[in-house]
């Protein structure tokens, strides 16, 4: 079998270390435009304290990648100057470049060698391919070259945010809300490494026009985000790297291949930050083709079918769930209103999944809380 992959970020590097695991004999082509040491952004967060989605189907991996992995079990929130834990929420986190590096090493165990530093435009590249792995991200080239085969459907967010690093290891994923002159402001800001963090802020519309940030140099909003949490950073500085204002884009596609050529990962779909799951998914959508290939015994037109009908429904329900999480954010302006144990409840049931009884028997800590201010956790939110 012959694969050609476009994209060496978590789902491309992924997808050649299953697939030459599964199917030795086979020949595999990958591409990435940027070097083979470098990314965008800082840290992951996976919404589990440990890898155990990838543990079950492949340990060696898992193994190689907990070590490096920060991780805690509660959230913070921090709202008018007061911190509520919300406990019981296992995360963990890994740097993006770190986690890329480790699956390069494992590829090579395998002997895959992805070409780095070459943009492909032309996809006839992979003409000879029994298989196309379009690992290519948001922007996907391949997905562009069949908007229609694929079915796709895009919309953005409204509200704007910024990706940052830091030199100051926070113990926990927290989220700090501020109000200002501009209007409400938000950081989710988490350790990746025992010495970084990710520090993403996002503001509401109308806070990112009265601040002017769209007429900005990075620098001027920077030095402005820094002012905002400055009693968060306790010192610390901003640290850039692409750290452009955007609106999240919310994607989907009807038909998950079209041909030989078939969507993985952030080429596929999106899910908001706030449920920390893009590259999870990313990751678990290769371990889905794999197995439906396997399944099918390596026949390429048997297995895709196979591949959208057993992980659809499963991406669905999780793509959903992380676009109410976004709507709440969308509002968040609004929700920062409540006091804030009322609004770490907004928080907790802003996907109207959890029933009082199981915020009680995953967040005792922070239901006894909630009793404690006379907050009824069984009335909506
Ligand atoms: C602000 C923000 C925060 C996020 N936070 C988290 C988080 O906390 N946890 C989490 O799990 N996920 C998070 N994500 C999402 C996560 O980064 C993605 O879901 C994940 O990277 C998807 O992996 P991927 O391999 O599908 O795509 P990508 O990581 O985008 O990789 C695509 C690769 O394809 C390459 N490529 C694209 N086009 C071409 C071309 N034509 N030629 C050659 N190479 C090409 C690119 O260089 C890139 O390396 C976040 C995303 C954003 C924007």
């Amino acid at each position: 079998m012959k694969v050609g992959i476009l994209g060496a970020g978590p789902a491309g590097l992924y997808a050649s270390i299953l697939i030459k695991r599964d199917f030795p004999t086979a020949e595999i082509k990958i591409f990435d435009q940027s070097p083979a040491n470098a990314t965008w952004g800082f840290g992951v967060v996976f919404s589990e304290a440990a890898l155990a989605f990838l543990r079950k189907d492949d340990p060696e991996t898992a193994d190689l990648i907990e070590p490096h992995m920060e991780t805690w079990s509660d959230i913070r929130l921090t709202h008018k100057g007061e911190t509520v834990a919300i406990d019981g929420i296992g995360f963990s986190a890994i740097g993006r470049l770190q986690l890329l590096l480790l699956l390069q090493q494992r590829a090579a165990q395998f002997g895959v060698q992805p070409v780095y530093d070459t943009l492909i435009e032309d996809l006839s590249v992979f003409d000879d391919c029994d298989l196309v792995v379009a690992a290519d991200g948001l922007n996907s080239a391949i997905r562009a070259s069949a908007r229609q085969g694929f079915g796709e459907a895009m919309y953005h967010l409204h509200n704007r945010f910024c990706w940052y690093g830091t030199d100051k290891p926070f113990e926990a994923l927290t989220q700090t809300f501020e109000e200002t002159d501009f209007g409400c402001f938000n950081a989710h800001h988490y350790r990746f490494a025992p010495d970084r963090s990710t520090f993403l802020v996002e503001c509401d519309e109308a806070a990112f026009k009265k601040a002017g940030f769209a007429d900005m140099a990075e620098p001027e909003y920077r030095k402005i985000c820094e002012e905002i949490f400055a009693d968060t950073l306790g010192g610390a500085k901003l640290i850039c790297n692409n750290s452009i204002w955007r609106q999240f884009p919310v994607l989907t596609n009807r038909h998950w291949y079209h041909g030989n050529r078939v969507l993985v990962g952030d080429a596929l779909h999106t899910a908001h930050y706030s449920i920390g799951s893009g590259t999870r998914l990313a990751m678990e959508d290769v371990v889905a083709l794999v197995r439906a290939l396997k399944d099918c015994d390596g026949d390429v037109a048997a297995a895709l079918p196979l591949y959208q009908s057993q992980r659809k429904p499963i991406v669905d329900k999780l793509c959903t769930a992380a676009t109410t999480s976004a709507n709440w954010y969308e509002d968040f302006a609004q929700h920062m209103e409540l006091d804030p144990w009322r609004f770490a409840k907004s928080y907790i049931r802003r996907s109207n999944r959890l029933s009082g009884d199981q915020i009680r028997g995953m967040s005792p800590e922070f239901a006894m809380g909630l009793e404690a201010h006379g907050i009824d956790i069984e009335e909506a939110a």
